[in-house]
């Protein structure tokens, strides 16, 4: 697993946290999907334990992405309030061509499970769409067989033509509901569409929590009045200004590529 890997240093060289530790302070470090006990069935994480964890690993943001629904505003500012965290509004929608991480709907729109027609709403409020876990099961033979499809033997070249990527912003490139190699093939086919990747963890309990995470370039305001903090985050994501990382968690934050190119 490249968590454990990522602790060990690279024949002499310094780790990326070493590196940067006294001289650049990262922007804020944000788990770009997270899902609680309040969206989410499966989800055992109540939002005290996500901020006693929070707390605990360094992470300074969260983007809340409950499935089809989103946090309403007493939520979002009372938990902001409670937690100190740079909190985004997300959603996870489950679309036609898989679950996308969406930043920007304050709430769910009817018609958005066709990806086109969240596309059109996610334009008319200026937000982004990342398409979540985007290779999950994808070399699990066993998931082909029971849909009665062939195995997955698209190369990353080909598997960047595949629609769903021709309609978002971004893929998450490491996510902790993935295996390393759905995670390491999602970075390969990121890197034929020119796309930075985003890190998340996808936990539905404290454990779990940051183990994959997005670092901005720059600190994010948390909002409150005066310019949305939101606002720039957006346009962080819209700029390219931020990394997928790993080992957070482990204190051994670095780039999750450099732990991919370990693998091989
Ligand atoms: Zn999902
Ligand atoms: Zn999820």
């Amino acid at each position: 697993m490249s968590l454990h890997l990522a602790r060990v240093k690279m024949g002499g060289r310094l780790t990326f946290t070493e590196r940067f530790s006294d001289s650049r302070m990262p922007g804020t470090i944000v788990d770009m999907h997270v899902h609680t006990v309040r969206g989410a069935a499966d989800s055992s994480l109540t939002p005290e334990q996500l901020i006693e964890e929070a707390r605990r690993i360094g992470l300074t943001g969260v983007n809340i992405s409950e499935h089809d629904r989103a946090w309403d505003d007493h939520q979002i500012e009372e938990f902001r309030e409670q937690s100190g965290l740079f909190v985004s509004r997300g959603m996870e929608v489950s679309t036609d061509v898989g679950h996308i991480i969406v930043v920007g709907l304050t709430r769910y729109v009817p018609g958005i499970r066709k990806i086109s027609e969240l596309r059109k709403a996610v334009d008319e409020v200026g937000g982004f769409m990342i398409a979540a876990h985007p290779f999950r099961h994808f070399f699990d033979p066993v998931h082909f067989r029971r849909d009665g499809r062939p195995p997955f033997d698209l190369t990353p070249k080909q598997a960047a033509e595949l629609p769903v990527f021709q309609l978002v912003d971004e893929l998450e490139v490491a996510n902790g509901g993935c295996t390393p190699r759905e995670n390491a093939f999602a970075l390969e086919v990121a890197r034929v569409l020119g796309r930075r990747g985003i890190g998340a963890s996808d936990c539905h309990s404290t454990q779990g929590v940051g183990c994959f995470v997005t670092v901005f370039e720059e600190e994010l305001e948390s909002p409150g009045t005066g310019p949305s903090g939101q606002e720039q985050m957006l346009a962080l994501l819209r700029a390219g200004r931020y990394y997928a990382g790993a080992g957070l968690n482990v204190r051994q934050l670095q780039p999750f590529a450099e732990t991919v190119a370990f693998l091989k």
